[in-house]
């Protein structure tokens, strides 16, 4: 499917904490183009973007959480291995395989129990955050400080991808044509397996799918059902699912989100919203929104600066 230019913005501008952006399915290049060096870096209307998005390593400090989920950064970011025994990594080129450590840890305890839950050989990662955290060039509006993973809905391979195969690969359309409901060709009970692995997780506070997937989920789960609050429904996440953890115990400067309410969220009312003809096919607006400017530094924590300034920790 075509990206559409004008719902992508439309819904920009709707949900900051939790935009669709997050395309697994767009591609990368093998060979990405190194940005050129910026004139003005000290700029202060300079998009903050820039300055994260020419950071390729974490900075050299103790790990340390700033801000919120949408705008913040991350010190001493770890990098998950692009091979795991469970797990791949996607789209190498965006650099954005790093996160908490805590948020590392819990990506290869969710590889593991795809294979035993879902008899998955794997899972394949799509984005976690940059290496300084830190708003991005393109896609999400979260992702920024270390505490956001998206995970492909497709099984890994039983074979190692090539670079190249990791640029080019797409991921699976869960939803159907008419957006009402998963397509049962392609979503499977092990998908719903890995989405459960991932929610029964302690320190993960939402999980965002399509609507169209939480419908599914809260129709064919089994048995415990205390997971599926934890799983919210959200505008695209139809070829991937999104996990966001709490704030890491000693985190104080990192800015919690209240948990989502205990209900399943699973009623035809709860879900109602999301089935509005409105908000399956929205029409374009009359008038086109003006581009948002970019995040500067100044929306984002002090601290950030100095995360910025920090020599590059050793791999
Ligand atoms: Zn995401």
């Amino acid at each position: 499917m075509k990206p559409r230019p004008i719902l992508f913005l439309l819904l920009l501008s709707v949900a900051v904490a939790s935009a669709p952006a997050a395309r697994a399915q767009d591609k990368g290049s093998v060979d990405p183009k190194p940005l050129p060096p910026l004139a003005n870096p000290n700029d202060p209307k300079l998009g903050a973007k820039e300055l994260f998005g020419r950071k390729v390593l974490p900075a050299a400090m103790p790990t340390r959480v700033l801000g919120f989920y949408a705008h913040g950064c991350i010190a001493g970011a770890e990098g998950l291995p692009i091979n795991g025994d469970n797990w791949q990594v996607m789209r190498l080129s965006r650099n954005r395989y790093w996160g908490h450590p805590d948020m590392v840890a819990l990506v290869k305890r969710l590889a593991a129990k795809a294979r035993k839950d879902a008899g998955w050989p794997g899972i394949l990662v799509g984005d976690m955050s940059q290496p300084r955290g830190g708003p991005m060039f393109t896609g999400h509006a979260s992702h920024q400080v270390g505490l956001d993973a998206d995970i492909w809905l497709t099984p890994m391979p039983t074979r190692k991808l090539s670079r190249d195969e990791r640029e080019e690969m797409s991921a699976v359309m869960m939803v159907r044509e008419d957006k009402l409901d998963v397509d049962t060709r392609v979503f499977t009970p092990g998908h719903l397996a890995v989405i459960r692995a991932a929610a029964q997780e302690p320190t993960v506070q939402r999980i965002f799918v399509n609507a169209a997937i939480k419908k599914a989920l809260c129709r064919e789960a089994r048995g415990d059902r205390n997971w599926l609050h934890k799983v919210r429904p959200m505008y695209g996440h139809d070829y991937h699912f999104h996990i966001r953890i709490r704030c890491p115990p000693g985190s104080g400067e990192c800015e919690s989100q209240p948990d989502p309410s205990e209900g399943e969220g699973c009623s035809a009312g709860d879900l109602a919203y999301w089935f509005k003809d409105s908000v399956l096919h929205p029409k374009p607006p009359k008038v086109p929104p003006k581009p948002k400017p970019p995040m500067t530094m100044a929306s984002l924590p002090a601290a950030c600066r100095a995360v910025l300034a920090a020599p590059d920790a050793k791999q």
